[in-house]
């Protein structure tokens, strides 16, 4: 199968291929000296007028800080990426410039603002969102109403993304942020991809594999070339898979505390059922999930299906 040659990627993280700059066109003309770029907003933020606070988190290229606008007291939060990344997480990087410049939704994470230091130091100026992942829910009773509001949410998110043709490949807990004004919205484009041509296909193996759907996880075995152009439906399961994270508490794919391996991972993925609502939830719900989860893709319901799902028009 395509993927067992990846098994170094026990952790289930992926890195990133290498991208020729005809897949992600070069569009993005990031100022060489420290001067703003203002190309995702029309209010303007310099450097010197944002004063740190704490780091909130760190990723694969680099940290994310809590800062504070000096005159205005705004928070925002700051990804900074280091200049002397290699040719793969720059081009990861570059893939979300270029989508946090096009998108402009209310279930998406706003970016305000980008500047580069002449160091090639790269910040992103983002809404601040001060719940945090939806990680944290972990452990916490959910109830099936709270989930539904969350489902909307990211459903709204991603359905408008795939309308602007971008799949995000990357959905995952981590990945989907939270304020106290109850909004939920869809972060981390570090491995979106615009789908600029129809042949592009996106099956690499990008992102987190732990989500990644069956077709995705093993391109051979998705028989049909429907399938395997489908690439939206990939968001779907893994949406699927993060909503019933949220409701059970841990990774829904394996036993509860098992540790995951590569093996046991597409195993579960591939040749497993595919992992349901607990009894005791509503009949919407299980079937709610079980539209997510559907192994074919061409028979899983769309992001902009499932906002018609009776579990989320229940109490809209
Ligand atoms: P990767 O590089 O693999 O994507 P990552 O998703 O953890 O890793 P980042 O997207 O850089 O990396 O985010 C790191 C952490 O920073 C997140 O997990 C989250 O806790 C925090 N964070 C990111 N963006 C925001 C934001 N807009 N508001 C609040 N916290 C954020
Ligand atoms: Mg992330």
């Amino acid at each position: 199968m395509a993927l067992v040659r990846n098994n170094q990627f026990l952790n289930l993280k992926l890195s990133l291929p290498k991208v020729s700059t005809t897949s992600v066109p070069c569009c993005f003309p990031i100022a060489a000296a420290s001067t703003t770029v203002t190309s995702c907003t029309s209010n303007t933020v310099s450097v010197s007028e944002l004063e740190r606070i704490n780091v909130l988190g760190s990723g694969n290229g680099g940290a994310v800080y809590k800062v504070s606008h000096k005159t205005t007291s705004e928070m925002y939060a700051l990804k900074k990426v280091k200049g002397d990344m290699d040719s793969a997480s720059r081009n990861q990087l570059l893939r979300e410039i270029q989508i946090l410049r096009l998108v402009d939704s209310p279930y998406v994470v706003k970016c305000h603002d980008i500047f580069e230091k002449p160091s090639g130091e790269v910040s992103i100026l983002m809404e601040y969102m001060d719940l945090g992942t939806l990680e944290s829910l972990r452990g916490n009773a959910v109830t099936e109403d709270q989930l539904a509001s969350i489902a909307r949410q990211v459903l709204k998110g991603l359905s408008y993304l795939h309308g602007l043709k971008i799949v995000h490949r990357d959905i995952k807990p981590a990945n989907l942020l939270r304020n106290s004004k109850g909004e939920v919205k869809i972060a981390d484009f570090g491995v979106s991809k615009i789908m600029v041509k129809s042949l592009d296909k996106c099956n690499s193996f990008t992102g987190t594999c732990a989500y990644m759907s069956p077709e995705r996880f093993d391109s051979e075995a998705a028989d049909a070339e429907e399938d395997k152009s489908n690439v939206y439906a990939g968001d779907v399961w893994s949406f699927g898979l993060t909503m019933l994270e949220i409701l059970v508490g841990y990774f829904p794919l394996l036993p509860q505390g098992h540790k995951p391996d590569w093996g046991t991972l597409m195993c579960a993925v591939c040749n497993g059922e595919p992992p349901k609502a607990p009894h005791g939830c509503s009949g919407e719900l299980k079937s709610f999930i079980d539209c997510c989860l559907r192994k074919k893709p061409s028979e899983r319901w769309t992001a902009s299906r499932l906002l018609a799902h009776p579990f989320l028009l229940r109490q809209d």
